[in-house]
């Protein structure tokens, strides 16, 4: 089949199979259903942030961009996930076989971790997973282009849970096809790899973003908290670029410098060009398009260093 109408298939069946998956796993809830966890886990961390004393004081559905953020929910979880993500990830390994094939090489496979026990595979795959978002992460802020898509999660005023959801759908649709390529070099279809995504990963992001007011003590150096990642929404942080980029695992950060937790100080939420940033869906998917057309992306690097 000619390279083209072999994408074009690939995206309609990728995308037929994940919306009957989608269709039927709505028609029959449970506690096992992937679904159903992370609506279960957006309406946990909102119960926790009624209940729990707040960091910052705003009401938890009265802070500004709440319904925003409510709808980018919707839209990154469920329109993105099954309109689009799926099936980028089956068109990204289909063209790397293709290119792989140029060079004599039929498979993507290195190995095949699928028989392993559940518990080791699990633990392998989020661990690449989460070093791979920290690349991602680190990229977004580094690049003058990617930063301009990124800055709409940045440029949120107030945190709590659906905040995590505030991003532009751009950012998915480069990096997660990527880091699909390791996960099928040790075996898994792309399928696996989006019932992987759904889970850990996009529910913890509920809970770093929650306003809550709690110390969290050493568990800030074994997992991302809403403590560590409030600092990586602060304006007042003395790295140009950002600090705290770790998804789950600050041991990223640890090891490459970027963790950044003071004691005494508190992070302010925001940038400082945030005033530019439209406030409706709409603007906001329409903002990195028209900065970089109109070559402004190219000054809206990250928050400055502080002075000294
Ligand atoms: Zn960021
Ligand atoms: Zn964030």
């Amino acid at each position: 089949m000619a390279l083209i109408p072999e994408i074009a298939h690939t995206m309609v069946e990728s995308t037929k199979a994940v919306y009957q998956y989608t269709m039927y796993q709505l028609k029959h809830p449970a506690l096992t259903n992937i679904y159903y966890c992370v609506l279960i886990a957006y309406l946990t961390c909102f119960v926790f942030e009624i209940i729990l004393p707040k960091k910052r004081q705003h009401g938890v559905l009265t802070r500004k961009g709440f319904w925003l953020d409510t709808f980018y929910v919707f839209f990154n979880d469920v329109v993105v996930y099954v309109i689009g993500l799926f099936a980028l990830c089956a068109v990204t390994e289909l063209i790397f076989m293709k290119i792989l094939a140029l060079f004599g090489i039929h498979s993507l496979k290195v190995a095949d971790i699928t028989d392993w026990n559940p518990v080791a595979q699990i633990a392998i795959m989020f661990v690449i997973q989460d070093f791979c978002e920290y690349v991602a992460h680190y990229l977004l802020h580094r690049s003058d282009v990617l930063w301009t898509f990124h800055k709409i999660h940045h440029a949120q005023e107030t945190l709590g849970a659906g905040s995590t959801r505030r991003f532009h759908f751009v950012e998915m649709f480069i990096f997660k096809p990527i880091i699909y390529i390791p996960f099928a070099m040790i075996g898994y279809s792309a399928a696996d790899y989006f019932l992987f995504q759904i889970t850990i990963q996009n529910v913890w992001g509920f809970f770093t973003h929650m306003n809550i007011h709690l110390k969290w003590g050493i568990l800030n150096y074994v997992v991302n908290t809403p403590e560590t990642h409030a600092w990586h929404h602060a304006k007042n942080i003395p790295r140009h670029y950002g600090v705290n980029y770790a998804s789950i695992l600050p041991l990223w950060d640890l090891m490459f410098g970027t963790f950044y937790l003071p004691a005494k100080e508190e992070p302010q939420i925001g940038i400082p060009d945030q005033k530019d940033m439209p406030q409706t869906f709409l603007g906001q998917l329409m903002y990195p398009f028209r900065q970089i057309a109109a070559g402004k992306h190219k000054t809206s690097q990250n928050v400055p260093a502080k002075k000294k």
